[in-house]
């Protein structure tokens, strides 16, 4: 990993409103040189306002962001050191894809052999050498998103900004294409931001999350922070599924009065007389819905005293019979205490 310390992209404070709507709320946050960091969040959450502050489509309605230490307010986005790839890839259409590849390097007036020489070295690094000659229109999808990726990167900006550039491909294109934007990232070094509302997409690819919702960061962290310890009700159910229990039930389980998640791989679940290890959770149920799932099986439990958890089990010996059978079964749900994830609203 490339990452170091030096900010790359820093907001303090900013907001933007548009009349009455907080589209970003006061948000502060720093992304690191070299850094692949993505905004997640659902649609309206503020992600894309944030990316187009950064390239200096919008301005900020209070706060400062600053961009390699440079205070951003009032550089046009010409001047700013960041490129933009979105999801519509917004090639021309009647050039070849040599041609849009160029198009940078010839506003700027970059002799022909040596552009030549660079657009070559871009299809190379997208993996689409001797598609030069194609028109847009004679590619696939994740194709063309390679060329709108070669556009932007033989322009060498410091920063690429990522608006959901994967969002039009289908499922399997687009986890090929998650894999190789990686690696062309890691392989050029330059810090990359990717605002997406796709979880997975943001765990397999990231180097740090920021959670966005309604114009506010909910928590920003390594994958594996956010998904095993989310920090809010927020979090812990828009990253992967979570059980949220509150109230009594949690207060008997816990020992304290909070809000807590746990996520359902981490809950075991065994017969109601199974034996409980020392300092483990443990609660008596019946299954009361199964959905199988091939790899594994989701159970739906019902909890004595009045709640539902959900129980995900890999089905290593498991047949679908096996499991389907579990439904009306009373069971234990057995979990490790370090898997309570207290819950800050
Ligand atoms: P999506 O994933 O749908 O793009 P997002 O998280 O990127 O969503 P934004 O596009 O940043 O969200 O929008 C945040 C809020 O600001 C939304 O309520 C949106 O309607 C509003 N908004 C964004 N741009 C404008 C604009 N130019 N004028 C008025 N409202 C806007």
């Amino acid at each position: 990993m490339t990452t170091t310390t030096t900010p790359a992209v820093r907001f303090a404070g900013v907001t933007r409103h548009f009349g009455t709507v907080r589209a970003v709320d006061g948000v502060s946050f720093e992304v690191y040189d070299g850094e692949f960091f993505s905004m997640l969040g659902p649609s309206g959450s503020g992600k894309t306002t944030c990316l187009r502050m950064i390239a200096g489509f919008e301005q900020p309605t209070s706060g400062s962001i600053t961009i390699h230490g440079r205070e951003a307010a009032g550089v046009p986005p010409f001047e700013r050191d960041v490129n933009t790839v979105f999801q519509d890839y917004a090639l021309f259409p009647h050039m070849t894809v040599a041609q849009n590849i160029a198009y940078g390097p010839m506003l700027k007036r970059v002799g022909r052999a040596e552009r030549e020489r660079q657009v070559e070295e871009m299809l190379d690094l997208v993996r689409l050498p001797g598609y030069g000659g194609r028109k847009p229109a004679h590619l696939s999808g994740g194709q063309r998103q390679r060329v709108a990726l070669a556009r932007a990167l033989i322009n060498h900006p410091r920063v690429l900004l990522l608006d959901e550039p994967l969002g039009a491909l289908d499922l399997k294109l687009r986890q090929e294409m998650q894999g190789e934007l990686k690696a062309i990232q890691k392989r050029v070094g330059i810090t990359f931001i990717y605002v997406t509302h796709d979880q997975e997409e943001a765990l397999t690819m990231s180097d740090r999350v920021a959670v966005f919702s309604q114009g506010k960061i909910e928590q920003i962290g390594a994958p594996t922070e956010i998904y095993e310890c989310p920090r809010t009700t927020f979090v812990a159910g828009f990253v992967g599924v979570s059980n949220i229990i509150g109230g009594d039930l949690a207060e008997r389980l816990s020992g304290e009065r909070i809000t807590f998640a746990v996520r359902p791989e981490k809950i075991r679940m065994a017969s109601p007389d199974a034996p409980v290890e020392h300092g483990a959770v443990s609660l008596t149920g019946r299954v009361a819905e199964v959905v199988y799932l091939g790899m594994h099986t989701r159970y739906i439990v019902d909890v004595d005293g009045g709640s539902q958890l959900t129980v995900a089990a890999q089905n290593l010996d498991a047949t679908p019979g096996d499991a389907l059978a579990a439904r009306g079964r009373p069971v234990r749900l057995i979990w490790r205490r370090e898997h309570i994830h207290p819950l800050a609203g």
